[in-house]
């Protein structure tokens, strides 16, 4: 059973200058056997430091690292039955694609014929078979990100560990090598943990997400879990793009009042905003959510709201509209028919089915 499991994990690093930085607060999770999760936050949250603990290739100060039915806190990072494949594929320059991804089972000390037939597996999963005898700088991004997999799959490891393993390929790659990691995935059948700061990719591949943030993990859910129920504003914010947008409301009685405009509060959130009497709410919108009023309606939910448009995006399958409420800026993706135009004064639907509500000091979402 290859499951990963933290048991309250702390990473503090001591610098002589800065005293002690906490880039792992407490966290806990399980990642399931054959599961792919995802680590995603932004820059600097602590997703390749938890990684990289997994891996044995940082200790942590505190609180215990499962790997299988092992707790491998004392154990190298070569006995953890784990393998890694990092951003920059970390490939021999001087060594064929066979030499690359033989060259882990050799310092193993495997039969020959054992290696012999895992990488030519591998290179079978991958596609690699006719460049096998090439050396990496005879390879494109894509193929030597594929080489650097096949390396980790020649050993079979219980976990596959992969630190923002797309991150050097174009736009157009990165879509493919997705699928093709999705795919992989399925037929290795293998655990495998995957950080990334792109919410795209992690929407995309994980079938669980941790959201993180200042080294606090912020929710763990599944990619419609995520959007449809994000635990706090963070989570809201940062899953979904263009972001959800957020809206300063004044609460009184069952209306809800903003700059330019009064909104009745729906049914069914009337008990839970039932403590905010009189009180400043945060009301989330995602921009999929706002139309232009020469669309048609979506529910019976739907509000009003008059402003003037700022800024129109075309993007061909839709158009991103900017307008202000209050001193906020809302985008409303909308249908690329829809007439609007820089200082048009244009009515906006919000599809009130949708809303969410946080409270402005926790931003916590009130459910
Ligand atoms: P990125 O997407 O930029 O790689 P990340 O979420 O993976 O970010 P980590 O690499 O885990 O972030 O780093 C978390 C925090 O810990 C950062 O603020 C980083 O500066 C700090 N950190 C990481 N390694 C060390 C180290 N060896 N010494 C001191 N601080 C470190």
């Amino acid at each position: 059973m290859a499951r990963v499991e933290f048991r309250n994990i702390r990473k503090e690093f001591v610098d002589d200058n800065k005293g002690t930085f906490t880039a792992v607060a407490g966290s806990d999770f399980v990642i399931n056997d054959k599961e792919f999760v995802v680590f995603v936050g932004p820059s600097g949250c602590g997703k390749t430091t938890s990684l990289r603990m997994i891996a044995g290739l940082e200790r942590q100060t505190s609180g215990d690292i499962i790997i299988g039915d092992r707790v491998v806190n004392n154990l190298h990072p070569k006995d953890r039955d784990i393998a890694m494949v990092f951003q920059d594929y970390a490939l021999y320059p001087h060594m064929t694609i066979r030499e690359n991804l033989s060259f882990g089972l050799k310092n193993l000390k495997k039969p020959k014929a054992y290696i012999e037939q895992k990488v030519s597996q591998a290179a079978s999963i991958l596609g690699l078979e006719s460049m096998i005898d090439r050396k990496p700088r005879e390879l494109s991004g894509g193929q030597r990100q594929r080489v650097a997999v096949g390396r980790a799959i020649v050993r079979d490891p219980q976990v596959f560990l992969f630190d923002e393993p797309l991150s050097n390929l174009d736009a157009k790659l990165r879509v493919q090598m997705r699928v093709e990691l999705s795919e992989l995935h399925k037929r290795l059948e293998a655990t495998i943990v995957y950080v990334t700061h792109d919410q795209v990719e992690a929407m995309t591949l994980g079938e669980r997400i941790v959201v993180m943030n200042n080294g606090i993990i912020q929710q763990i859910a599944s990619p419609t879990e995520l959007y449809a129920k994000p635990q706090n504003m963070f989570v809201a914010g940062f899953i979904g793009s263009p972001p959800m947008n957020f809206i300063d409301v004044q609460k009184e009685g069952n209306l809800l009042h903003t700059e330019g405009g009064i909104f009745t509060i729906p049914d069914s959130m009337a008990g839970a905003l039932s403590h905010y009497d009189n009180r400043h709410l945060i009301l989330g919108i995602r921009p999929e959510h706002i139309t232009g009023e020469d669309m048609p309606a979506t529910t019976n939910l739907d509000y009003k709201y008059v402003a003037k448009i700022q800024v129109v995006e075309h993007l061909g399958s839709e158009n991103l509209v900017y307008f202000r409420v209050g001193n906020r800026t809302v985008t409303a993706k909308v249908h690329p028919e829809t007439t609007g135009y820089p200082g048009m004064d244009k009515t906006f639907i919000f599809n009130f089915d949708k809303v969410h509500f946080f409270d402005p000091e926790t931003e916590q979402r009130i459910d």
